[in-house]
């Protein structure tokens, strides 16, 4: 599902986010990216969401070299992601079935099967009650898993989080990646970064170790 060959990234002149990157994930497959800050986390989901490209290799995704892409291309592969943000990154003045069912909208999705899919996923995270409320009512908690259904309801083919937990305490942090898990097990490929290794200890899958932009573990 995701090939980076060699992938190196440079941001200004000798200095590297990431350098010589190699890692295959599969299909169906839930991973975790970890390290330090600065190691170059963000960079490549930067470039997974294809917001940049490589100075140097290639990233497939789903087969297809996102370097290659055209302008078009690209807003369709960006659809096809679902993307999850530590500061979770919901309207203030939307409702939450608003902040949910935009993605729909502005996709053109006919307004019945919006309203269907939207509720869907609402239902799905246990928040279909507060649909009517603004996020800043809800908890962070409550908020992140807001994003996790507005990131869910394209149905996207990769899920990418940034951080997710990153405002959370350790018993919400957990809830937030056993749906993450949930999600993963219902076959969508997800990849989380965190610095919080107790937190992948306790979820217990695959953890890819970058530091200053080399992977220096996998385990
Ligand atoms: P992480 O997400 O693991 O904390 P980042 O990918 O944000 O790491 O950063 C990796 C390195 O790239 C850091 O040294 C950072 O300062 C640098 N960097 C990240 N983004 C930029 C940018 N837009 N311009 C210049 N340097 C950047």
């Amino acid at each position: 599902m995701i090939e980076a060959q060699g992938v190196s990234k440079m941001y200004s002149r000798g200095v590297y986010a990431l350098r010589e990157l190699t890692l295959r994930v599969d299909k169906g497959e839930f991973v975790f990216l970890t390290g330090p800050s600065g190691a170059g986390k963000s960079t490549l989901l930067r470039l997974l969401l294809r917001q940049d490209v490589p100075s140097d290799g290639k990233l497939v995704v789903g087969g297809r070299d996102l370097a290659q892409l055209t302008q078009r291309q690209v807003q369709a592969y960006r659809r096809s992601l679902g993307f999850v943000f530590q500061d979770f990154k919901l309207l203030p003045n939307k409702t939450v079935l608003e902040n949910v069912s935009f993605v729909p909208r502005v996709l053109g999705m006919a307004d019945s099967q919006q309203q269907r899919r939207t509720f869907q996923v609402l239902k799905w995270v246990g928040l279909q009650h507060r649909m009517n409320a603004f996020p800043l009512e809800l908890s962070g908690g409550e908020q992140q898993r807001i994003a996790i259904a507005r990131a869910l309801v394209n149905d996207p083919i990769i899920i990418l989080a940034d951080e997710p937990t990153g405002n959370l305490d350790p018993d919400l942090s957990l809830e937030i990646m056993n749906l993450f898990r949930e999600i993963n097990a219902r076959g969508t490929t997800v990849m989380v970064a965190t610095h919080d290794r107790e937190l992948i200890r306790r979820v217990g899958r695959r953890a890819v170790t970058l530091d200053h932009g080399h992977i220096v573990e996998v385990a």
